[in-house]
């Protein structure tokens, strides 16, 4: 393991955890495909968790159940329409080089997200996110392998995420922008936030570091020295028993 900033000791980061929607693409690839797909009632389920209402559990698949067409069509529409940011394959390579794990923790329909990645030539990161499962005339089901063993809120549970990598490698950098990011943000050693994120860890009072793209958060980590930690509290805010 190599350290990343300019000061070796103690290493600053080692293993990067990074939202996909809106963060490794411009655009948040589920919202488009609903909007193509679906009809608009999908967006009023959204502002329900984006006011906090539900858990993105429920959104997701409240969502799902609205759309109509084949997966194939879904994920051509996505991987036609939508590229990656032209600066995070190479921030995955210098990665790589750098001794730095990166998990792509995605927590929308994420059948296109490994794809994507796949067409872009990223190769190498693991990606941990929902499982939609689509088929014509039968409505949508989903399978939940990344999300929390108790708790229901999330789909993919990035608190765990981010936990699970900083007891395997050290401390998490986590890059993300919104809403879905908002856990795996509080539990980070240092937090990489645009868009939403920003006033999300503002509010819950996470120090971020604001980006806009990919060589911005290498050059910042490489002269980081000295990390904020994480402020999580001793349970996630967005805890759901089921
Ligand atoms: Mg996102």
């Amino acid at each position: 393991m190599s350290p990343v900033g300019s000061n070796t000791s103690p290493p600053p980061v080692a293993a990067l955890v990074i939202d996909f929607d809106g963060t490794i693409v411009e655009q948040d690839v589920s919202e488009e495909i609903l909007q193509a797909f679906a009809p608009p009632a999908w967006w009023d389920i959204d502002l329900e968790f984006q006011r906090g209402e539900i858990g993105s559990r429920e959104c997701l698949t409240r969502q799902a159940a609205l759309l109509s067409g084949r997966r194939d069509d879904m994920l051509t529409f996505a991987t036609s329409q939508y590229t990656l940011d032209p600066t995070f394959a190479p921030f995955v390579r210098w990665a790589s080089e750098a001794g730095l794990p990166v998990t792509v923790a995605s927590d929308g329909l994420g059948f296109y997200v490994a794809p994507m990645l796949a067409a872009a030539g990223v190769e190498g990161v693991q990606v941990m996110t929902n499982e939609v499962t689509l088929e014509p005339g039968a409505p949508p089901s989903f399978a939940f392998p990344n999300g929390h063993p108790v708790c229901r809120g999330c789909g993919t549970c990035k608190m765990l995420i981010v936990l699970f990598e900083r007891q395997r490698h050290g401390p998490v950098a986590f890059i993300g922008e919104g809403h879905t990011d908002r856990y795996g943000a509080l539990y980070a050693d240092v937090v990489f936030a645009k868009k939403w994120l920003q006033q999300i860890a503002a509010d819950d009072g996470v120090p971020y570091i604001a980006w806009e793209t990919f060589d911005d958060v290498r050059g910042a980590l490489k002269r980081i020295d000295l990390l904020p930690g994480p402020v999580g509290p001793a349970k996630c805010p967005g805890w759901t028993e089921p």
